[in-house]
């Protein structure tokens, strides 16, 4: 199946099932903004949940918070924000569509662009006659920076410029002393925070992947730079191989499975930075079942990054739907670059004494895009059989996990199956169907990646048990209603 026709296939599950839609659809909905609908919000807070576990469960000093999205404009005139945060935006004369400059060119020329300027972008432009994804049209504006972020006015009289924020980190930074003192002043220590991020895209395309205002999940983990190369379950990793796209020259090689110990000896990446990839590793490969060949680390060269990034790999994973690898997450050594802006731009003291000696912490961040993270898992885990389109999600995220049904819907087979509905929906996700044939009830719950179907016949009426269908390899089991609950368990 080509990748459009997955996408399209997905799509539909997605808004026919109530995965997620459009906002504001009635009224004709605004490119990069989705709803998610009862089963997406479902698969969401699984996801936020097993990240939130597995995340702060890593150190006893990783903890959440929830900040505000929307921030006064000092935070991103101190963050790089207002000057950076900037995307080249080139309009077509003729229709006065507008694209991305750099997406237009890499897509149309299978270039790369990082680090150009928009004279070269122009240039890039102008010699390749390159037209207008929309009117083909060969006559372009000249290549504009276009500031992301959202502005808003504060108040009623004597408003103020305010910003919704693009990205939760900036909330642990502010709160990082409040969070250092309350934590009893040691490092390391971590801050969580799992929120929107708002962010005006030129050009959303790519359907629930690029969005405007989206969710993210992650943590900024502030240490002492003197011990970047300590790290107490260091042993538990050595090891453990990651699977690493480096990048040489400017180009991405092929995936090479290098020890943590090989990562930190041979290529100088420190311990606290590699057992953090090979934790992300395992969150993917052991929480998420994503396949191996299915997930890469890519490094990112000096041009690629933020200026202010040190060292940075993004987390990718393989989406058909999207042409292969693409980033979902990243992890970043940002170094002191922000709380030394948020020092100097507030003039509030954040350097703080450790062992006698002042310091401005360093921060390690692991970053998230919740929403490209769920778009991926339907991505991977869609599969179109014979006779069924499936979601063969992990139980994890599944946003169902049993569904119950009646064979007929006469002769009290529904009574019966709603006691064991109710039965079972104490302890799991649990929903219950009667409408149309068993085959299509099955066919449904399929398509929403509900792992486990129970299902009761004439034979239950006398023998009090059940029929139990597997979603992935559709074999059924038969198991007494009184022991039903804990088989359940034991397969989830
Ligand atoms: P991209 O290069 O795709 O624009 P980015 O490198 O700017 O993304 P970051 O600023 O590192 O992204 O944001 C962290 C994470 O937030 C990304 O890895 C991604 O998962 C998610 N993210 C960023 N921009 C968007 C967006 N417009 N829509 C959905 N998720 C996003």
């Amino acid at each position: 199946m080509k990748g459009q026709e997955k996408s399209e296939k997905i799509l539909n599950i997605a808004t026919k099932r109530g995965f997620f839609f459009p906002t504001a659809e009635i009224y004709g909905a605004k490119a990069g903004f989705w709803t998610y609908g009862h089963l997406g919000t479902l698969m969401k807070q699984k996801w936020e949940n097993l990240w939130r576990c597995y995340f702060l469960g890593l150190s006893d000093d990783y903890w959440e918070i929830e900040g505000s999205s929307i921030l006064p404009e000092k935070v991103f005139q101190s963050s790089g924000h207002l000057t950076h945060f900037h995307d080249p935006l080139v309009e077509c004369k003729k229709c006065h569509q507008r694209f991305r400059a750099d997406d237009l060119i890499e897509d149309e020329l299978n270039v790369k662009t990082y680090g150009l300027d928009a004279e070269a972008l122009d240039k890039l432009i102008r010699d390749n006659n390159l037209a207008c994804l929309n009117c083909k049209a060969k006559d372009f504006d000249q290549v504009k920076w276009f500031n992301m972020m959202f502005q808003m006015q504060l108040g009623a009289t004597k408003t103020e410029p305010v910003y919704l924020s693009p990205e939760t980190a900036q909330n642990p930074y502010l709160s990082f002393k409040r969070e250092f003192m309350a934590l009893r002043e040691q490092l390391p220590f971590g801050l969580a925070m799992i929120g929107k991020a708002f962010r005006n895209e030129i050009s959303p395309r790519q359907g629930f992947f690029r969005l405007r205002e989206f969710w993210q999940a992650e943590l900024q983990i502030f240490f002492d730079p003197a011990t970047i190369n300590q790290c107490d379950e260091w042993r538990n990793v050595e090891k453990y191989k990651l699977l690493l796209s480096f990048s040489e020259k400017g180009k991405n090689g092929a995936v090479k499975e290098v020890s943590c110990e090989e990562a930190n000896k041979k290529y100088q990446l420190s311990k606290l930075y590699v057992y953090h990839l090979a934790k992300i590793q395992q969150f993917y490969l052991e929480k998420l079942q994503i396949p191996k060949a299915k997930f890469r680390f890519r490094e990112l060269s000096s041009d690629e990054r933020a200026f202010y990034n040190k060292i940075h790999y993004d987390v990718e994973l393989d989406c058909e739907t999207l042409g292969g690898f693409k980033e979902v997450g990243g992890l970043h050594l940002r170094g002191s670059y922000d709380l030394e802006g948020h020092q100097k731009g507030s003039g509030e003291k954040l350097e703080i004494l450790v062992d006698g000696k002042k310091i401005l912490p360093h921060v390690l961040e692991l970053s998230f895009g919740i929403d490209r993270n769920i778009w991926a898992l339907l991505d991977i885990f869609f599969r179109a059989e014979k006779e069924r389109d499936l979601l063969s999600l992990p139980a994890v995220v599944a946003p169902i996990q049993v569904a119950v049904f009646p064979l007929v819907n006469k002769d009290g087979l529904p009574e019966k199956a709603k006691e064991v509905y109710d039965l079972v929906h104490e302890h799991f996700y649990t929903l219950y169907d009667q409408k149309g044939s068993i085959g299509k009830m099955y066919r449904r719950v399929d398509e929403i990646g509900t792992p486990y179907m129970i299902t009761l016949d004439y034979d239950s009426l006398k023998d009090n048990d059940v029929t139990v269908r597997d979603r992935d390899s559709m074999k059924q089991v038969r198991v007494k209603i009184k022991d039903l609950v804990s088989y359940l368990q034991k397969l989830f």
